[in-house]
């Protein structure tokens, strides 16, 4: 039951009654982080983005980047992907995910990549805040099924929802992480007999 997956997307069955993402989140400023594994924004509030999902509020984490995309689309994947990893009061986590092509800038993020620490466990404090709602695609149905974190230690239970509809950023934008980190994808994993729900867009 880990991820990420192949979203195969002629095998998804639509559920309109699955429940909706509300989102509160709010700009704020951000701790930039090269972990090991990848580039990771923690935000400096601890409660200042929240998304509620089935009546259970879960908090925002940390946001980070893998290229090229974990989740495959009918097999094919995109040219990088951000998980956004919440966690709730009682430990559940919800990590959404959002796939990235390249195309145009996305300027929320410039400050982000224009100061990616290459060295691992260096840690700078982003100048710009950013709005995380500038991250997740406005009006995308999703994917939504269970699986794992996809790094170590790949901790099951994760409720998933990877957005359909990608988001872009630069190339040049693109290649300030990949210097970095040139390929810090999982490969995709079993289905295991899961489903995989559709969710609509608003
Ligand atoms: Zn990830």
């Amino acid at each position: 039951m880990e991820s990420p997956i192949d979203i195969v997307t002629a095998d998804m069955k639509v559920d309109i009654t699955s429940p909706a993402l509300t989102f509160a989140y709010h700009a704020g400023d951000y701790e930039l982080e090269n972990n090991g594994h990848t580039i990771e924004a923690v935000p400096d509030e601890d409660d200042n983005n929240i998304v509620t999902f089935g009546g259970t509020e879960y908090v925002l984490q940390q946001f980070h980047f893998h290229a090229h995309s974990e989740h495959l689309i009918d097999g094919a994947a995109a040219d990088a992907e951000l998980h956004l990893v919440h966690k709730s009061a009682a430990g559940d986590v919800l990590v959404l995910g959002v796939l990235l092509e390249e195309g145009a800038a996305n300027s929320s993020l410039d400050d982000l990549f224009a100061q990616i620490p290459e060295e691992n466990g260096k840690e700078v404090e982003l100048e710009t805040p950013i709005d995380a709602s500038d991250l997740v695609p406005a009006d995308s149905a999703s994917a939504r099924y269970e699986g794992s974190l996809t790094t170590p230690p790949c901790t099951q239970g994760v409720q998933w929802n990877v957005f359909l509809e990608p988001q872009s950023i630069s190339p040049a934008q693109l290649s300030t992480f990949t210097k970095v980190y040139p390929d810090n994808h999982r490969p995709v994993q079993p289905l295991h007999h899961r489903e995989v729900t559709e969710i609509p867009a608003d």
